[in-house]
């Protein structure tokens, strides 16, 4: 059997772009390598408990009835209801940096207002900023400002404020080191700040479980511990995919969610195309503690706090194994839930040097482990209030352990720096979605998914 479309990996874009082609009748297929679902997004078990892997929050939080708002336009696009996802809003998060901490939330008008008490002399300038992002047109084609670093410098004149507002956007996107392109803060601004958090009480897995459904309903295909060895063509178009274990399927498009560069080796593409894009190098190590208590009662009820601890966020490969000088605790149970969570659950996340944790033999991998749970621990403890005699369990994992399960090479969450926004490539009939077609995180990759499959696979 020949389908219309292959689609490599079932993480949140792959996913989405699926459901668009077989509720349009086309016959697709999803080939994931993994033996689950969710990709950067999935979930596991581990000694009684469920964790996810990536989820802190859903960006572009919305309420139900505001049809205009993204996350509802691409509930549309889905043909799912905003309320199968079973978003509850977050409470509150924060900036802390040394010298002052910026709170915001879903109400815009909570970081207008502490903009205006911590930094009154930037209050108007602010405000010109946030039109200015407000009327930017994120489609228009044409030469447009890369660095959002020197943007924010020339609009704004307190570094300080440049760099508490570029901080939660470097953590929840950026592939760059010590930047992001423009086009892409603006982007993240809107969908952190304009518009805000929410988060399944359950977890990401309600999430997936209703796009599967949604999909095989519709008539779409997928294959489970099914990887990719190598795409097929004749140096114009592609043909198909050779699986892992040999097997041939052949189809009129590929569509492939496994990064730009993982997807250029899977092409053995010719080496003057793969210099041009080189893979991104940031990575992160994220520690879940769990509790016997709920954070809040420790003082800790903030839905997500972004920190950073010196003058200039130092957001780039560090040099040692990890960085514990800026990062991100998020408190999964600080969101307005109807019920409370069954446990009490710390997640932290700083950088780490993928290339350090890559190339550990495997005896000194896990003790490795063991020397950074504490110092994560410690480094959070010295922004929120302390919960180290409280945890019952814990779970660490690496730019290793994302290379292991999604592929990415270095665990570069982010993907490579440089993105292929049209979501084309040098094959006619392969394109790409998700994080290197430049939509970034949960709801990102799901419009990236949708996007290409409307522009190209739905003609
Ligand atoms: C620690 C962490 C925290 C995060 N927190 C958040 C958050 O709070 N909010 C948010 O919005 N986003 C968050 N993200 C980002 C978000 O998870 C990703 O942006 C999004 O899931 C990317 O989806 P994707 O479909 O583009 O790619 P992926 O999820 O990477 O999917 C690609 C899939 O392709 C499969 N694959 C790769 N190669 C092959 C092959 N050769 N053959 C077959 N299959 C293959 C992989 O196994 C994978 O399943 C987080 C990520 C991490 C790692």
């Amino acid at each position: 059997m020949k389908y219309d479309t292959i689609i490599i990996g079932a993480g949140l874009s792959g996913l989405a772009a699926g459901i668009r082609l077989a509720y349009y009748e086309k016959s697709v297929c999803i080939v994931e390598r993994h033996n689950r679902i969710g990709g950067l997004n999935s979930f596991y078990r581990l000694r009684g408990r469920e964790h996810d892997v990536g989820l802190h929050a859903v960006t572009n939080w919305a309420p139900l009835g505001v049809r205009s708002a993204p996350i509802n336009r691409l509930m549309r696009q889905l043909r799912l209801r905003p309320e199968d996802f079973e978003l509850a809003p977050q409470i509150e998060s924060a900036i802390v940096f040394p010298e002052c901490t910026l709170r915001f939330g879903n109400d815009f008008s909570l970081l207008e207002a502490e903009v205006a008490e911590h930094f009154p002399a930037e209050i108007d300038r602010f405000r010109n900023l946030v039109r200015e992002i407000d009327q930017f047109d994120a489609f228009r084609l044409g030469p447009r400002p890369s660095s959002a670093r020197e943007v924010l410098a020339e609009r704004l004149k307190d570094p300080l404020l440049v760099e508490m507002l570029l901080c939660p956007i470097f953590f929840y996107g950026s592939p760059t080191p010590d930047d992001i392109d423009f086009l892409d803060f603006v982007i993240l601004f809107r969908s952190i700040f304009r518009e805000g958090f929410g988060r399944p009480r359950a977890g990401i897995r309600p999430i997936l479980n209703r796009l599967t459904r949604q999909f095989r309903d519709h008539g779409g295909e997928l294959k489970l511990n099914c990887g990719v060895q190598r795409i097929i063509h004749d140096g114009h178009r592609v043909n198909g995919v050779i699986l892992d274990d040999g097997r041939l399927l052949e189809a009129d498009n590929v569509l492939s969610s496994a990064g730009l560069v993982e997807t250029l080796d899977l092409c053995q593409a010719p080496p003057e195309i793969r210099q041009q894009h080189p893979a991104g190098e940031l990575s992160f190590i994220e520690l879940i503690c769990c509790l016997d208590i709920e954070p809040a009662r420790l003082g800790i009820d903030r839905t997500i706090v972004f920190f950073n601890t010196s003058e200039r966020i130092p957001y780039h490969c560090p040099e040692g194994p990890a960085e514990l000088g800026c990062g991100v605790i998020c408190c999964p149970n600080n969101f307005h839930y109807d019920q409370p969570l069954d446990d009490g659950r710390v997640r932290i996340t700083v950088l780490a040097n993928p290339e350090y944790w890559l190339d550990l033999p495997v005896d000194r991998y896990a003790s490795e482990k063991e020397t950074w749970r504490p110092r994560i621990v410690d480094a959070a403890c010295r922004i929120v209030p302390d919960f180290r005699d409280h945890i019952v369990d814990t779970d660490l994992f690496t730019p290793r352990t994302i290379h292991r399960y999604t592929g990415h090479v270095n665990g570069a969450v982010y993907g490579a720096p440089r993105k292929i926004r049209d979501g084309r490539t040098y094959l006619e009939g392969l394109y790409l979605c998700g994080t290197d077609q430049g939509y970034l995180g949960i709801v990102g990759s799901m419009l990236s998914g949708i996007t290409v499959a409307n522009l190209y696979l739905l003609k």
